[in-house]
């Protein structure tokens, strides 16, 4: 039995998202490395973790990601549209949260229609540019599992897309082809984890990108 815990502990961080598998892995690396690895020790010891993936280069997402990556010894994998976006103060948003990119290194790139094979769970990475270039999602077919980072939130949300690389069109497009799965969780890259009706609050998020 899989289990998803979600691991960030500070306030206004990003979504960190630990899966339990055979293989286990962090879904985002949030930029508080403190609070998070605090809350992965009680499930795990931290260099269990084999991988980390980045759902996007932001630096909520992406900015404890050398702490944690020395902490597990844990391999590291990013949109193949992103990797340039590793250190860069304007793709990855650090001005935004006064701080400075960090560097670290990408193990490996990630496309559509690649799978994550981690054990029990088979994740699919889709391109799901709109809020950033390289934005990905992953989907679990069998649990019809969706980390769906910044792409969409529950309740109709969605991410903004006025920042560098932001496009919503592409947004649009994006969502459109979330609509189309069947989703009984979500595990978003802000806010809560939902299971309710998330088709129906997925198809509002996509009401909302077509509306603005
Ligand atoms: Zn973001």
């Amino acid at each position: 039995m899989v289990e998803v815990h979600k691991v960030s502990g500070a306030a206004f961080d990003g979504n960190v998202y630990l899966i339990l598998d055979k293989k286990p892995i962090l879904v985002d690396a949030g930029m508080m490395a403190g609070p998070t690895l605090k809350n992965i020790k009680k499930f795990i010891e931290p260099s269990k973790i084999e991988m980390i993936v980045l759902t996007h280069c932001h630096h909520d997402h992406s900015g404890a990601a050398p702490e944690l990556l020395e902490a597990t010894g844990a391999r590291l994998l990013l949109s193949e549209k992103e990797e340039g976006a590793v250190g860069d103060d304007l793709a990855s948003v650090a001005y935004l949260f006064g701080q400075q990119a960090p560097n670290y290194k990408v193990d490996e790139t990630l496309k559509e229609g690649m799978v994550l094979d981690i054990g029990e769970w088979k994740l699919r990475v889709m391109e799901t540019p709109g809020h950033s270039q390289g934005s990905l999602c992953l989907y679990e077919e069998k649990e019809k599992v969706l980390f769906s980072g910044d792409t969409v939130f529950p309740d109709g949300n969605i991410g903004r897309t006025d920042m560098y690389g932001g496009d919503t069109p592409e947004l649009v497009k994006s969502i459109e082809r979330l609509t189309k799965l069947d989703v009984q969780t979500m595990y978003p890259g802000h806010m809560e984890i939902t299971s309710r009706d998330v088709n129906r609050q997925i198809q509002m998020s996509l009401r909302f990108a077509k509306s603005i």
